[in-house]
């Protein structure tokens, strides 16, 4: 049974989009990696990248060449510096060459990064081929980012999978349901339990406390930041301004000191409301400025989570303690895999369903069991949260994650937090609806929805908003 770490769900990066940005970028890491294996880097003469289906139509707008131009760089998306990007960017446009193995390369980002709109490979809506000429001979490999920053090379039979054996194998809910049932335990102790398989609980703690820092900075920056988003649409920043609006005037100078202010709030029915859709607008303008966010599942939808996690620490009555923080982590990346396993969170193969509709349900259950509901209570609130998104479109204006992906977040986040509130007073026995078949439905539904509406940038608001050409 195919193993998905809650590590490989929630995944430092940068922004703007997950299928086009990190997935891009990891595969040019690994291509280059196999490709030094393989031959001399000095017999490379040139080097050229080739972007098919949805990667080549909104990866202007996604960031896929500037990604690509800072793998082949040498910078990874954990650690590369992102108030230098752009820097590093246009000193490439420059230079027009790069460093493989201590050998120059040509390479124009401008001419070598190749957007092929009107062709799809066979394996997956976002293909891409990388290509290395070494005087007569050209070496090509083809990846696909498969969403949420997982890549597959053409011809791997396994793809991502993992073939290690957890003590809770789940391929769907019910899986897990029964292993909770058998076991006694809560969906956050059975998947610590199985992250044992890969991690030592020290580094476990150290990893998702470090998921947890990059949220919860991500959320901060993003309310302190005012402006213009880069792109070209012209959006104005929103989290700022409702920031300002909300916060009560107490002094702070840090992420943390921040937090602390705002856990000491009670603020009524229609403030949480506004503060919920703050944080969500915040991560996720950081996102479109190529700021550094948690991809869960996708950056698309990275501020779902963030923000149903900052109601329950903020807004919710009880305490909420670094462990239980951790907790609804693990639950919510739990949630993700079942949705990676058998549909899937690429809005080029399902649409925004699979983005903010799969990041809804990981919020829904995670709150529900952080706020006292039993393991089927957690599972039908994802169910709640995803039966609700079902059909959701991926039309991204100008081919950026911008509108109408910004404000889908915090509609995300508020589904979340009402499924939740339903599954902790309703009776999972009696639901006609189980989180499984809510899967194998969204599936079916991804499979039967226009190609128009699958991060094409070809259907819905896509094409009935006039916008120039983007600059990202
Ligand atoms: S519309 Fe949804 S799926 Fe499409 S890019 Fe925006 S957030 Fe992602």
């Amino acid at each position: 049974m195919e193993a998905i770490s809650v590590f490989d769900m929630l995944k430092i990066g940068v922004g703007p989009s997950s299928s086009h940005t990190l997935g891009p970028w990891r595969a040019v890491q690994r291509w280059l990696r196999e490709l030094s294996a393989e031959i001399d880097p000095s017999d490379i003469d040139h080097i050229q990248i080739l972007l098919y289906g949805s990667l080549a139509l909104t990866g202007r707008g996604h960031c896929t060449d500037t990604a690509i131009s800072l793998a082949l760089l040498g910078h990874d998306p954990v650690t590369v510096p992102v108030e230098n990007i752009r820097q590093y960017v246009s000193d490439l446009e420059r230079s027009k060459s790069v460093d493989i193995g201590n050998h120059w390369v040509p390479f124009d980002p401008v001419s070598d990064i190749i957007f092929l709109k009107s062709e799809r490979l066979p394996g997956h809506a976002n293909g891409m081929v990388c290509r290395a000429s070494l005087g007569e001979r050209v070496l090509e490999s083809t990846y696909y980012s498969v969403g949420g920053g997982f890549v597959v090379r053409e011809g791997d039979e396994n793809g991502d999978a993992q073939s290690v054996t957890l003590p809770y194998p789940a391929l769907k809910a019910q899986d897990f349901a029964e292993h909770a049932a058998r076991s006694g335990m809560s969906m956050a102790q059975l998947v610590r339990a199985n992250e044992a398989t890969w991690r030592t609980e020290a580094e476990m703690t150290r990893d998702i406390q470090a998921i947890w820092e990059t949220m919860r900075d991500c959320v901060y920056l993003g309310c302190h930041r005012e402006g213009i988003l880069p792109g070209g649409l012209n959006v104005t920043r929103r989290a700022f301004a409702l920031h300002r609006k909300l916060m009560p005037p107490v002094p702070y100078s840090s992420s943390t000191e921040w937090l602390r202010a705002l856990e000491n709030q009670h603020p009524h029915f229609n403030q949480v409301i506004k503060w919920v859709s703050c944080f969500a607008l915040a991560v996720n303008e950081e996102n479109a400025a190529l700021g550094r966010v948690v991809t869960a599942p996708t950056n698309g939808a990275a501020g779902v989570i963030p923000a149903v996690l900052m109601y329950l620490i903020c807004f919710c009555e009880q305490a909420i303690s670094t462990r239980q923080i951790h907790d609804f982590l693990f639950v919510a990346g739990e949630v993700g895999t079942y949705f990676k396993k058998r549909a899937t969170i690429s809005a080029a193969m399902g649409g925004c369903q699979a983005e903010i509709g799969v990041s809804s349900a990981m919020a829904a259950a995670a709150l529900t069991e952080a706020l006292g509901g039993t393991v089927p209570q957690a599972l039908m609130a994802a169910e709640i949260a995803m039966e609700h998104h079902l059909g959701l479109t991926c039309d991204p204006v100008g081919g950026l994650v911008q509108i109408p992906c910004i404000e889908r977040n915090s509609m995300g986040a508020i589904k979340a937090i009402n499924a939740a509130q339903l599954a902790l007073d309703g009776d999972p026995a009696s639901a006609k609806v189980s989180l499984d078949d809510v899967i194998v439905t969204m599936d079916q539904t991804a499979k039967d929805m226009s190609q128009k509406y699958k991060e094409t940038s070809e259907g819905g608001l896509a094409v009935n908003i006039s916008v120039r050409v983007p600059e990202c």
